[in-house]
């Protein structure tokens, strides 16, 4: 195997799934497994939500992504989150997916594709990104409907469920005045993982847990009651020692201020491991930290070390907690990013060992 590897504790997943229904106990979830779950690994992710959360629904952003769960034989509902493009009616049909319609042009290829086929359709309530506007639900449904097509539910997305209570609230009221607005009731569905911490749009008929699920929290800050699930690992190919002065990595932006202890790590950017972190990164180490020494390169990462140390001595690239230095969320914060981006850049080239409970 090779010598880095992610580690997915299961049973931190299934309590963090336990968590959130117990925040949203009036709905059921929509598991959202996009980008490979988060990086997390979608079909081992989407089996243990199925079998020992009791999920039934999943959501993905591409049909790629529904056709590899269905090749694993998840036969759930899978929601194709974004605006349908026509050019991908086709793939969708083929795989059973519930697109997402917000235009006539992908609701008639679908229609073509899937005669009668099950579909939803997005409300944009303030976010200007994907959805019909309000005004023009009710005639897009029954256009919708008009072809054929059965409307599964009616959803909307928020753009600030993790900084703004009160727009939040807006988005919401203008989504629930839209579908009051319809001659019949449809199943409803809003909130990401931010909603669900903050208690809105729990209410409705489903919930849509991301990044939640994953034990990060929504807020970049701290989320009681959810653990992080995913650590990442790693063993040096190398140790060794230069003396002062020597030059280490491409660019030799890293000279050795005397003698110094280098261990080369098996894992680059192209892993998913910031090239921004050079000079300024952190491992987790015996309690303590390596700092990252020199540049990142594409399969290799440097640190220092205050002496040698043998092959199978374990690294944690990733630690699953909010260390400032080591995790996705500490770490995203001093790239100026979001642990979103992180977890959705581990690549797939990483082996992912998956920890069932005991
Ligand atoms: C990605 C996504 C989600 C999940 O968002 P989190 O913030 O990860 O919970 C929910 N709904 C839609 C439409 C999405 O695109």
């Amino acid at each position: 195997m090779r010598p880095t590897w992610l580690e997915i504790d299961l049973g931190a997943l299934e309590r963090n799934c336990a968590q959130l229904a117990a925040w949203a106990p009036d709905a059921q979830l929509i598991a959202v497994v996009k980008a490979n779950a988060y990086g997390h690994g979608a079909v081992r992710v989407a089996r243990h939500l199925l079998e020992r959360c009791g999920v039934r629904r999943f959501a993905v952003a591409t049909s790629g992504e529904g056709a590899e769960l269905r090749a694993a034989g998840i036969a759930e509902s899978l929601l194709l989150l974004g605006a349908l493009h026509p050019d991908d009616a086709a793939d969708a049909a083929r795989h059973g997916l519930t697109p997402t319609l917000v235009t006539l042009a992908a609701a008639r290829a679908f229609a073509a594709a899937r005669p009668g086929g099950r579909v939803q359709v997005k409300v944009d309530s303030g976010m200007g990104r994907v959805g019909v506007a309000p005004a023009e639900l009710a005639g897009f449904l029954a256009a919708v409907e008009e072809l054929g097509l059965e409307v599964e539910a009616i959803y909307t997305h928020f753009a600030v469920a993790d900084e703004d209570e009160a727009e939040t609230r807006r988005q919401l009221a203008v989504f629930l005045e839209a579908a009051r607005a319809l001659p019949r009731r449809y199943p409803l569905h809003a909130a990401n993982s931010a909603a669900i911490l903050a208690g809105l749009g729990t209410g409705l008929d489903f919930v849509r847990p991301g990044v939640a699920l994953y034990g990060l929290p929504p807020d970049m800050r701290e989320a009681p009651g959810l653990e992080p699930v995913l650590a990442w690992k790693a063993r040096p190919g190398q140790v060794k020692r230069l003396p002062a002065g020597h030059g280490v990595g491409y660019g030799l932006t890293y000279r050795a201020k005397g003698e110094e202890w280098i261990a080369t790590l098996p894992f680059g950017y192209a892993d998913g491991f910031s090239r921004a972190l050079s000079n300024r990164g952190w491992l987790r180490w015996r309690g303590g930290y390596a700092p990252v020494a020199g540049r990142v390169s594409m399969d290799q990462t440097t640190v220092r070390l205050p002496g040698p140390v043998g092959l199978d001595e374990v690294f944690e690239v990733v630690t699953p907690d909010l260390d400032e230095r080591t995790s996705l969320t500490g770490r995203a914060r001093a790239l100026g990013t979001i642990h979103y981006e992180l977890a959705t850049a581990l690549s797939p080239r990483l082996p992912r060992v998956y920890l069932e409970e005991g």
